[in-house]
Formats: C-alpha cells, sequence, structure tokens
C-alpha cells in the first residue's frame, strides 16, 4: 500500500536513505530539512526518480512554528501514514565538565524539545480520533542511550534516552489509536554526522570494534525504518530496534 510519509532531518544522512527507499515504494515523501535546500532538493529528486513523490520542507524542529507548518505543507502530498523523527545533532566531543550550557541546550532543544515537538504533531494527524487514519512513528534514538556517550557527549546520549522513554510511553497512549511507535537505535553509521562533532573518521575508526567488525551504512538504518513504517512490521510497537552491528 502507497504511503505519505514526513521525515525530520530527510536531506541529508540516515533521513536521505529513508527518504529514497520509501519512493523506491512509491510513496510520497515530505523531506524537512534545516539550512541545506541544496540537499533536500537533491533528495526530492532521488525520490521521485526512484518512483516516489516527495517535497522538499525547511523547518528547524526546534521551532513549534516550524514544526506546525511542516506537517501542514506535508498535506500536498496526501493524508499523512507515518513521521520518522529523525532530524538529530551531537556537539564536539567534550566531558560534561567541560561543557557550556548554550551546547547543551542546543543539543536538547534539538534532540529532545524538537523530537517531542513533531511527535506530537505526528499523533495529532494520524489519530482517527483527531481526522487521521492511525500510521507508524519512527523515533531515531541511538545505540548512545545505552553506553553514555562518555568523554564524547554524554548531553547527546541523554537526549537520545529520552527517545527511548519517548517511544515507550507514546507506544501505550497511542496504541488504541491504531498508532504504532518504535525506535531505531543506530551505532556508528557512516553520515557526515561524525563531521558535525569534530570527527570525520569516528564511524570507521570505531566501527571496527562492533561484531560485524565494521561500521554500518545510511541504507542499512534506512531499511529499518521503512520496515517500522510499512505493513510489514504491523504488529510492531513500543520496541527499540538495535542497528549497531552488535555494538
Ligand atoms: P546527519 O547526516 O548529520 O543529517 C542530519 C539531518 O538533520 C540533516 O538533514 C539536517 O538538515 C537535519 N537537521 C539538523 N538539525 C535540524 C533541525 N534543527 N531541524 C530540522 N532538521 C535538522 O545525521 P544522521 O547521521 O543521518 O543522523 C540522523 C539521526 O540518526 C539523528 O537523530 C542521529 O542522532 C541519529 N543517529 C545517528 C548515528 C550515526 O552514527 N550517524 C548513530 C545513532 C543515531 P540540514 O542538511 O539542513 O542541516
Amino acid at each position: 500500500m502507497t504511503k505519505t510519509i514526513l521525515i525530520t532531518g530527510g536531506s541529508r544522512g540516515i533521513g536521505r536513505s529513508a527518504a529514497i527507499l520509501a519512493g523506491q515504494k512509491g510513496w510520497s515523501v515530505g523531506v524537512n530539512y534545516a539550512s541545506n535546500k541544496a540537499a533536500a532538493d537533491e533528495v526530492v529528486e532521488a525520490v521521485i526518480a526512484a518512483g516516489g513523490k516527495a517535497l522538499a520542507i525547511q523547518g528547524d524542529v526546534a521551532v513549534e512554528a516550524d514544526v506546525i507548518s511542516m506537517f501542514e505543507q506535508t498535506k500536498q502530498l496526501g493524508r499523512l501514514d507515518g513521521v520518522v523523527v529523525n532530524a538529530g545533532i551531537v556537539a564536539p566531543a567534550s566531558k560534561l565538565m567541560d561543557m557550556d550550557s548554550d551546547r547543551m541546550r542546543r543539543v536538547f532543544d534539538v534532540n529532545v524539545f524538537g523530537a517531542y515537538l513533531c511527535a506530537r504533531e505526528a499523533v495529532r494527524y494520524l489519530a482517527p480520533s483527531r481526522g487521521g487514519n492511525g500510521g507508524s512513528i519512527v523515533l531515531l534514538s541511538s545505540a548512545a542511550a545505552r553506553i553514555g556517550g562518555p568523554f564524547e557527549y554524554v548531553d547527546y546520549a541523554g537526549s537520545k534516552g529520552a527517545m527511548d522513554s519517548l517511544t515507550l510511553g507514546l507506544a501505550k497512549e497511542a496504541g488504541s489509536e491504531n498508532i504504532r511507535v518504535n525506535a531505531v537505535r543506530p551505532g556508528l553509521i557512516e553520515t557526515d554526522l561524525h563531521a558535525s562533532g569534530g570527527q570525520p573518521d569516528r564511524a570507521q575508526r570505531l566501527g571496527a570494534t562492533a561484531p560485524l567488525g565494521r561500521a554500518g551504512t545510511a541504507e542499512e538504518v534506512g531499511e529499518s525504518i521503512v520496515w517500522l513504517l510499512s505493513d510489514a512490521s504491523s504488529y510492531v510497537t513500543g520496541a527499540l530496534l538495535d542497528v549497531t552491528g552488535g555494538r
């Protein structure tokens, strides 16, 4: 069955891969981005070339008016069936004792407040009691939620722990509305995220220590996201799915 989905941070990395895989299924995809319009436009073209429909939607997930607007714009693609709460950031590696409050506030604003706002809008749009048709919400947590991110980013790790809690709570709240809520917890995945934290070689360097002996690809995470959005996972909710190569 074709679906209409919104992916926050769909313009690069894991969100980009999920968008293109959804396009290969013929789905319609809202591709949210923060500032890199060229990257979002490239994903829109790739989704269309793969057989789907797509729309680039600018908006900062940490700004409530932007989040409300991005869901409104998704209506152009059809009634919403799924949302991937994916946009997330890291900051340069640091011990907690050396972190300034601006950095911590931005990490929590985007990764926690932004994710909660997006999840709230998602249930508002998907709930049959509000005119929706049920659906699937996929949250991007991280293996960091259970490892803790020591010496690099315990702020980020905590923000991802919040994704696990949100998944567990919202899955219980939204089940009676036929909304499934699951988290994907990637391990070390080759994307630009690590360079944005000042460690461009991080995934390859640490990925070698995973049981599978390598970093993962954005496509490998995208596959799990699209499965959780699809009807193939129709009895899966409240799950935290590790995609970590065994890490
Ligand atoms: P990425 O390659 O750095 O891409 C981040 C995406 O999020 C971009 O599309 C970016 O848009 C968007 N974005 C950033 N801040 C935003 C904001 N405030 N509002 C809206 N969009 C925003 O990241 P990634 O590696 O694909 O990570 C995706 C998710 O997976 C994140 O939640 C991350 O924490 C999680 N994750 C990643 C890894 C990993 O190893 N890569 C591991 C575990 C979990 P612009 O291009 O416009 O900036």
